[in-house]
């Protein structure tokens, strides 16, 4: 079933080049190989059996973002994300290369609160080389998991109804406090908001690493899980996860979550909002399965213009984080995290704000901390300040 839809989406590719025009490894690596149309003759090379799964070809298949970029560019609607997840899972079966690090991903999604307190432990003993090595951002401290199964809204504020969190596994083991500030601002405008236990990880690591029926099983728990709750809306304040949880599961399970993310949420409420202002300039990084996946540009920008600030623009394109390929390809993740930043310089803004967890991780290994934030903190911050004024 899997091999067919993959044959489907290889035999559209009329080789034009159109997706070639945004893709940053292409742009990197000056090789037809490490861009979309390459790639896409490549897999049909492979499934067709012209060519043998070699560690080359593994090396071009895998060093793909998935960011998306080039699908908006093809006149034939080739699906090229879903084409890679297909491809990798086809690669898999056909070699052995790569399976360390496919292991490593099942095991830590597998078990994740065991990895959490394991990695926490010995945190003390590798911080230092893991800032050196820019694996993590600098001043980096784990802070207990996000465990909040429901919050309230305080009395004094009319009650609108409740929504569920998906929280995701970047906020839960690493971003606890971009929860807090969701439901904080959420509960601020009278939503009560649920995090339900039974959430697992929405499965975008594995589907990246072609093991789609583990993903599955994944999406099967998340799907029982959040169709027993009574809320209005599922929200998450990652756009990777709503992309997964929605469309990617449509696509290769045949059932998808109706989630929204933490944006669009937020841009529903924006005339109730009450009137908050920051002073200063920022620039908004687009993630990249916001802006190419949730097709997502001007909403977060009105939604940061509301709260007064100045903002400036720097040109699109991934941060190199990319899940497993900021591991696997180092010196392309580090270029594409060094033009981010470059980039960022030259505007002189205050501010780096995304919407992302992971964005924000990887934007903070070189960039101060104290200057990068997701857009739920921002209106966290206005809220408070609101309900302080003179702050
Ligand atoms: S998904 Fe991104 S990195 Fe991969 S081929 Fe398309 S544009 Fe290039
Ligand atoms: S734009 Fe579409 S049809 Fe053209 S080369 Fe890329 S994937 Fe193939």
């Amino acid at each position: 079933m899997n091999y067919e839809k993959l044959l489907y989406e290889s035999r559209k590719c009329v080789l034009c080049g159109s997706c070639k025009t945004d893709c940053p490894t292409y742009e990197l690596k000056h090789s037809e190989a490490f861009g979309p149309r390459g790639r896409m003759r490549l897999l049909y090379a492979l499934i067709t059996k012209e060519i043998p799964p070699t560690k080359g070809l593994y090396e071009r298949l895998y060093s793909c973002l998935l960011c998306g970029a080039c699908k908006r560019r093809c006149p034939a609607e080739v699906d090229i994300p879903l084409a890679f997840f297909l491809g990798r899972q086809e690669l898999n079966r056909q070699t052995h290369i790569g399976r360390f690090m496919r292991i490593l991903t099942r095991v830590s999604l597998s078990h994740p609160k065991s990895l959490y307190r394991v990695f926490r432990s010995l945190y003390p003993l590798l911080k230092r080389r893991l800032t050196e090595m820019r694996l993590i951002p600098e001043g980096f401290e784990f802070m207990p998991m996000y465990s909040r199964k429901v919050i309230k809204p305080s009395n004094e504020v009319k009650t609108r109804g409740r929504i569920a969190l998906f929280v995701g596994c970047s906020v839960r083991y690493l971003q606890p406090y971009i929860a807090d500030a969701f439901a904080r601002v959420c509960t601020g405008m009278g939503y009560e908001v649920v995090a339900p236990g039974g959430e697992v990880c929405c499965g975008a690591p594995l589907l990246n690493s072609g093991m789609i029926k583990l993903a599955e099983s994944f999406a099967e728990k998340n799907l029982q899980t959040y169709k027993r709750l009574e809320v209005q809306s599922v929200v998450s304040v990652c756009p990777t996860c709503v992309v997964t949880l929605g469309d990617t599961y449509r696509k290769l399970f045949g059932e998808g979550m109706e989630v929204i993310d933490s944006v669009s949420f937020l841009y529903h409420l924006l005339s109730e909002m009450p009137g908050f202002q920051i002073e200063g300039s920022a620039v908004f990084h687009d993630p990249c399965h916001a802006l190419y996946g949730l097709m997502q540009k001007d909403t977060p920008r009105e939604l940061l213009g509301r709260v007064g600030l100045k903002l400036k623009e720097i040109p699109e394109g991934c941060c190199g984080l990319a899940g497993t390929f900021s591991l696997s390809f180092r010196g392309l993740s580090e270029t594409l995290l060094e033009k981010k930043k470059n980039a960022f310089s030259d505007t002189g803004a205050e501010l780096l704000i995304t919407s992302c967890p992971g964005c924000l991780f990887q934007l903070s290994k070189i960039i101060s901390s104290e200057r990068v934030f997701h857009i739920v903190e921002i209106f966290e911050e206005a809220l408070v300040r609101n309900e302080q004024p003179g702050q």
